[in-house]
């Protein structure tokens, strides 16, 4: 699961475990992104906060795992790049890649889609006020992508950074361990 984590939230954590539950997943592998290519504003903690914040919302799941290859790169990640990268380190693993609804939409524009589409089954989960226009998208890569279902959670890093601007508390939009760790580096507070 990709993304920028900036900070990571309970939308992010219950798209995860609804994924590892219904797909009957092994693991579950965060993979913090440098800089994603589809993100022009600029992210705001550091890689290595935004690292650290994801370590310590999975760390009591049983399943989940948090991947830094693309954090170590230190450049704009493709995910097709990411994955030759995974696939090779780990031939005998069957990779999927979550995704939120939101970003279905925008899959024909990634980066090499059609060789990725190849390599990777997506997992989407369903994103609260998305709708996705399945007729719009190709088939091919349409049938690539596999749908679970979650509770519709609206919450989003942006939103989560905007309450900190405004001085709000985000206790219950985060994992415990993100808000001591948010607080605690006074990250996002101007
Ligand atoms: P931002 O507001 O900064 O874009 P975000 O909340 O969208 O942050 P990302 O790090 O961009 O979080 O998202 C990583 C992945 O998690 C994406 O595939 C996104 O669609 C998915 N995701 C994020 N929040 C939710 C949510 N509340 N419900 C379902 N999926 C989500
Ligand atoms: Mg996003």
């Amino acid at each position: 699961m990709g993304g920028t984590f900036d900070p990571p939230h309970l939308g992010h954590l219950i798209a995860a475990q609804s994924a590892w539950e219904q797909m009957e997943l092994d693991e579950v592998w965060f993979l913090p992104t440098y800089h994603p290519p589809h993100k022009n504003h600029q992210v705001v903690a550091t890689a290595n906060q935004r690292l650290q914040m994801v370590k310590c919302c999975t760390v009591d799941h049983p399943a989940f795992r948090v991947c830094d290859v693309e954090l170590k790169t230190r450049e704009t990640s493709y995910t097709i790049k990411t994955m030759e990268q995974l696939q090779a380190q780990y031939p005998a693993y069957e990779f999927y890649f979550i995704i939120g609804a939101d970003m279905i939409m925008y899959l024909p524009q990634w980066f090499e889609i059609e060789k990725l589409i190849n390599m990777v089954t997506f997992v989407g989960v369903k994103r609260s006020s998305t709708v996705i226009d399945w007729d719009a998208l190709p088939p091919e890569i349409a049938k690539k992508v596999t749908m679970v279902s979650m509770p519709s959670i609206d919450i989003s890093s942006t939103a989560i950074r905007e309450r900190l601007k405004r001085g709000q508390s985000i206790q219950y939009y985060v994992h415990a361990g993100v808000n001591e760790y948010v607080k605690g580096n006074h990250i996002y507070e101007s």
